[in-house]
């Protein structure tokens, strides 16, 4: 189960501190796209997220997008920002991580996965002992499957908070979650 458990949960992405990460040895961002990013239905990058990234890169960050989204968009979004992407990455499988790691040229511990998801983002980047940054979807529109994981998701969170291994208060922001028990 430990496995699950994010080192660090956020609302946004931009919530996320470069001065704590770079405490941490931290000098690479992995990002996911999809609701971490931008929403599903998006074309376009919001400039609050663009000048996180900006500021990330001033900061000597180096980035990659991680992301099991449509290679098309994927590459768009990658391109327009102007940073690397690992296409087709089917999280949580260990070999994107990896990818991301050696085009980065850093070590796991040495790089930080900020994403949405619990059992993609989290699971996949705490298989390789990389910091993990769970943040909440950007959207709540979101597919038939990703909305029954979602349920999995909140259980897990709430287990995790019950066991005092991470606050309640950001859990309770997810989709609305403060009212379901
Ligand atoms: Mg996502």
């Amino acid at each position: 189960m430990k496995v699950l458990l994010p080192n660090q949960i956020a609302n946004k992405a931009t919530d996320i501190e470069f001065s704590v990460l770079a405490e941490l040895g931290i000098r690479g961002l992995l990002l996911d796209l999809d609701n971490t990013l931008v929403k599903y239905d998006s074309d376009e990058l919001g400039l609050e997220f663009k000048t996180w990234i900006d500021t990330a890169r001033a900061q000597g960050f180096k980035i990659c997008l991680v992301s099991n989204g449509r290679p098309r968009r994927v590459r768009y979004f990658a391109k327009s920002i102007g940073i690397p992407a690992v296409i087709r990455a089917f999280k949580p499988k260990r070999s994107p991580f990896w990818r991301a790691l050696e085009i980065l040229d850093l070590m796991p511990h040495e790089v930080a996965m900020v994403g949405d998801q619990l059992f993609t983002d989290v699971l996949g980047a705490n298989r390789l002992g990389i910091y993990t940054i769970l943040i909440n979807p950007l959207s709540e529109k979101e597919f038939g499957t990703t909305r029954m994981v979602r349920k999995i998701e909140k259980r897990m969170l709430r287990r995790f908070v019950k066991k005092g291994l991470i606050g309640a208060e950001m859990v309770n922001k997810r989709n609305g979650g403060a009212e379901e028990h």
